[in-house]
């Protein structure tokens, strides 16, 4: 590819972005920034500036640009924020935060896809990425609690201990429902007395699996 396709590419990578409905303009910009295409190896690598979501390393995916982008415009991420993200996966999602936020942990159940993003991380000095191999679904009781938390795999349910590692007035956004259907992307706020749920769209993720994978 030429730097003059990479450029159009981009531009209609960005483009693709505001018409399905991300309209935040510093979520715009930190997805302007982060290159997709540095997270993607092989055979996909043509295709990463393409709406769609691509296979990885482990058997996971990235996830589609425009879900990327309305996850994280849901999360409303404030600039002193401390952010969890469980299923590190690439690492794009957490880089993306990583410019919106003071913090951001982000762990995984497969330990090569931690190492391969903490490199990635460190070639693109994003410096306020810890990046953990971990079963997520426990959240990271060490760092809790979080001001946001994003999930990128489905659970059937919010899994109890992220909503707990949530402070007052933080918010979580997760795909929930079974694994082989249709899932629901939820966004959930504490409040001072409960929580509050809100239905945002129907999504499609890679399931939510508990204890860490076979290569660590
Ligand atoms: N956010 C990623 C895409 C994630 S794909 C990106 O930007 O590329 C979902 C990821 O969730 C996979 O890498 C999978 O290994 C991970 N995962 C699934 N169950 C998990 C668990 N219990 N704890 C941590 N990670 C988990």
């Amino acid at each position: 590819m030429s730097e003059d396709d990479v450029a159009t590419r981009k531009m209609q990578f960005l483009f693709a972005l505001r018409s399905k409905g991300v309209t935040d303009q510093r979520v715009l910009e930190a997805m302007e920034k982060i290159d997709r295409g540095a997270f993607i190896k092989g055979l996909f690598a043509e295709r990463a500036y393409e709406d769609m979501p691509l296979p990885i390393a482990c058997g996971q995916t990235i996830s589609q640009p425009s879900v990327v982008g309305l996850m994280t415009q849901a999360l409303n991420v404030r600039p002193r924020d401390k952010v969890l993200e469980v299923g590190t996966g690439s690492g794009y999602q957490a880089a993306i935060l990583s410019l919106l936020a003071r913090r951001v942990y982000t762990v995984d159940r497969h330990k090569r896809l931690v190492m391969e993003a903490r490199d990635i991380f460190a070639a693109m000095d994003l410096s306020n990425i810890t990046a953990i191999s971990s079963d997520g679904s426990f959240g990271l009781p060490d760092q809790a609690p979080f001001d946001r938390i994003i999930v990128t795999a489905a659970a059937e349910d919010p899994p109890p201990p992220l909503l707990a590692q949530l402070k007052v007035g933080g918010i979580m956004v997760l795909p929930v429902g079974q694994s082989d259907h249709v899932q629901s992307l939820i966004r959930v706020t504490r409040t001072e007395d409960g929580f509050e749920y809100d239905e945002l769209r129907p999504v499609r993720f890679v399931p939510l699996i508990e204890g860490l994978g076979r290569d660590g």
